[in-house]
Formats: C-alpha cells, structure tokens, sequence
C-alpha cells in the first residue's frame, strides 16, 4: 500500500527505532509514547484493521501477542506488567490503518482506558 505510513517505516522510507524484526512482523518505538515503553508491533503484510482478519491470520495475529511478551520481558516488564491494545476504527482511536498492537509499560495504566 503506497499511501500507508507502517508500510513505508517497514520499507524503511520512512526512519523509525526498530526494536524488533524478522520475516513476518517488525517492531519500533511508537514515535509519541504514551508510557515509558511504547512499542507498536507490525505485521509485515498490509491488513487495515481487526475486521479484515481471517482464520488464516490466526497464528499470525497470535505471533503478535508472543512478541508483545518478549519485547516486555527484554525490557524488564514481564513481572510488573504491560499492556497490549488493537485499536479498531475511529471511535477507538485508530489513526493508523495497518493493524499494530500496542505494547505499553512502565507506568501505572489505568482502568478502564479513556
Ligand atoms: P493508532 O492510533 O492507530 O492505534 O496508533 C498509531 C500510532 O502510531 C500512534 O500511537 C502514533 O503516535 C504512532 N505514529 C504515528 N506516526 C508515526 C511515525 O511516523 N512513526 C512512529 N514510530 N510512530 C508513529
Ligand atoms: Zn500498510
């Protein structure tokens, strides 16, 4: 997709601090944290948001959430805790459409989020 932001950082047209990368996702620091940690997690491919997701993107959504934990853990959070978030369309917040999951830590997160 020409026009979308993630997939000119995973292109590297555009510069980002990749914190993690490999064939199927990469990983950089989100560029206006909202935590001390605040890492988004990419898949490679173009999807725009949750509701185009298939049964064949199962092991790959779950693939996320695996790196989600690594990332918290290599970073000292695993016992403290962190959170991960999808946002979905606008009313959720999404500004990005090419699914990413949040990875925040560090701080208190409140509950229920905004
Ligand atoms: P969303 O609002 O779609 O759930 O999340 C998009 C995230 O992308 C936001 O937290 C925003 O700060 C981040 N973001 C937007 N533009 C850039 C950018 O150019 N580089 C990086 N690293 N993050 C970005
Ligand atoms: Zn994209």
């Amino acid at each position: 997709m020409s026009d979308c932001l993630f997939c000119k950082i995973i292109a590297r047209q555009i510069p980002s601090a990749i914190v993690l990368e490999d064939d199927e996702a990469i990983a950089f620091r989100d560029i206006d944290p909202k935590a001390p940690l605040h890492v988004l997690i990419v898949p490679r491919r173009h999807i725009a948001t949750l509701n185009d997701l298939t049964p064949a993107e199962d092991a790959l959504v779950g693939g996320l959430f695996r790196r989600a934990a690594a990332i918290a853990g290599e970073h000292g959070y695993a016992e403290r805790g962190y959170r991960t978030v999808f946002n979905c369309n606008r009313e959720a917040g999404q500004s990005v459409f090419h699914i990413h999951l949040h990875v925040l830590a560090g701080r208190g997160l409140n509950w229920p989020p905004g």
